[in-house]
């Protein structure tokens, strides 16, 4: 099926209109790269992030979590090569001082149009702070770039205490930030975002199968979540394009409304671009540290396979994907009045508000019943109530947002007890007694 017009507009839009994601101190005029999640958009994200816990860490008996610290001994990013070799080639012009990538620069300056332009260095991607009362290099320290250098350091600490053998793996879940030369395209490149990631440590003669492994594994993920086949493709990186600790890597790529190197993507190959990536790092990072594995048998320095998620371009891809206009509207009973109407067909265990309370009337003693049904599911599940609007007005805001079910308590209700489940995708209605709602929606979800 071909794409919406205007994808990406329409999604920036409804982000901001519902309450998905904001520009960051927008009444400010914003900060290029840095994004709030709002309601919505905060309960997306904790789903994604809840989803990816459940399969890589509480489903297995050889992934534990870590939680560390963003900032960290500056040793860290010096022994682990980031603060020598994690920097992009970046053009000054000698000038305005302004910077740009090579690609960027046809004749002269972008700014200015002066030729004076310097030879390309190295720019550090790291974000610099200081750490006490005291500005000063002795004080420098680095917000992370990624979560995984923790995750090494921490190898001995989580080996001992939780009595892990290889292979095993050690995820975490958090910010990382990066001062990206071209942040855009929405939350694709940010410089501040979340990253998933775990680094799993195996033998180095089974490196191979453990990497084909996390790279299907990942790419599950994604299906079972509901990305379309046709939309993600694993794409080896060519050996230009390898970090400097890695002996080989798969990008998962995404095929976006727009080209993650600049321009338009319409059509052919011009959308695909990383959206996680999974890398071999061998024993790179363990080796740096100075760390290795020992027991009773054997002492070597293990390899590293590590799936790197980030949340942001995930979320997107979610919603991108999800998100279908129907022309003319999606009522079949009555005639309908609307040009289109759009659906985030989400995967329902994504979905930010899983069910909707709809009193037909805002009186009670409607009201009352509708409140006691709300109070009898809100523990179990995200729920909204909205007694504003016309009833269709009400569906078509919770489709728009992607809402798996909208429960309508009428008047008939007040009588037989029964109130009438709509579900978001085929819009059948069905009529259940209120006693046995919360079992038949808990079967709806756990049958997912
Ligand atoms: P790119 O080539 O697009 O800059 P990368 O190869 O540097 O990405 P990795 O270092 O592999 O990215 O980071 C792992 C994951 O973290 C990425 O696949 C992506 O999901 C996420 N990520 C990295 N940089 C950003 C960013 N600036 N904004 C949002 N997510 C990011």
């Amino acid at each position: 099926m071909s794409r919406t017009d205007n994808i990406m507009e329409k999604i920036v839009s409804l982000a901001k209109q519902r309450g998905f994601i904001f520009p960051s101190s927008e009444i400010y005029g914003g900060l290029g790269g840095f994004w709030d999640w709002g309601p919505l958009g905060v309960e997306l994200k904790n789903n994604i992030k809840k989803l990816w816990w459940k399969k890589f860490v509480q489903e297995r008996l050889d992934v534990v979590g870590l939680d560390s610290s963003i900032v960290t001994n500056p040793t860290v990013w010096e022994k682990s090569g980031h603060l020598s070799g994690f920097s992009d080639k970046l053009v000054e012009c000698k000038e305005c001082h302004h910077r740009f990538e090579e690609s960027q620069i046809e004749k002269g300056c972008p700014d200015c149009g002066k030729s004076n332009l310097d030879l390309a260095k190295d720019f550090n991607l790291m974000f610099k702070t200081f750490v006490g009362p005291v500005e000063d290099s002795a004080a420098t320290a680095y917000l992370r770039p990624e979560t995984a250098q923790n995750i090494f350091v921490n190898f001995e600490n989580v080996m001992q205490s939780s009595r892990a053998k290889i292979p095993f793996g050690i995820a975490q879940v958090g910010k990382a930030f990066r001062n990206e030369i071209t942040p855009g395209n929405f939350i694709y490149r940010s410089r501040e975002f979340e990253q998933m990631e775990l680094e799993y440590f195996v033998h180095p003669k089974e490196d191979k199968k453990w990497f084909d492994y996390w790279v299907n594994e990942s790419y599950n993920w994604f299906l079972e979540l509901g990305i379309k086949k046709e939309n993600i493709r694993k794409q080896a990186q060519k050996g230009g394009e390898l970090a400097h600790y890695a002996k080989a890597t798969i990008d998962l790529e995404y095929n976006w409304p727009f080209s993650a190197k600049g321009g338009s993507a319409s059509g052919g190959d011009k959308g695909w671009a990383e959206l996680i990536g999974i890398a071999n790092r061998t024993d790179y990072d363990l080796k740096a540290h100075g760390l290795s594995f020992k027991d009773e048998n054997d002492s070597y320095v293990p390899y590293v396979i590590e799936p790197s998620f980030g949340v942001e371009r995930p979320a997107l891809a979610f919603l991108l994907d999800a998100y279908e206009v129907v022309e003319g509207g999606r009522t079949t009973t009555t005639q309908s009045n609307k040009k289109e109407e759009v659906v985030l067909r989400l995967h329902k265990s994504l979905a930010p508000i899983k069910i909707a309370i709809l009193p037909l009337s805002k009186k009670e003693p409607l009201a009352k019943l509708a409140g006691e049904t709300y109070d009898m599911l809100k523990s179990d599940f995200m729920c909204t109530y909205d007694d504003v609007a016309s009833i269709g007005r009400r569906y078509r805001r919770q489709d728009e947002i992607g809402t798996p079910y909208c429960i309508t308590v009428d008047f008939d209700s007040l009588d037989d007890k029964k109130v009438t489940i709509r579900d978001r995708d085929t819009m059948e209605q069905e009529r259940v007694s209120i006693k046995e709602l919360r079992d038949i929606i808990s079967e709806r979800f756990n049958a997912l």
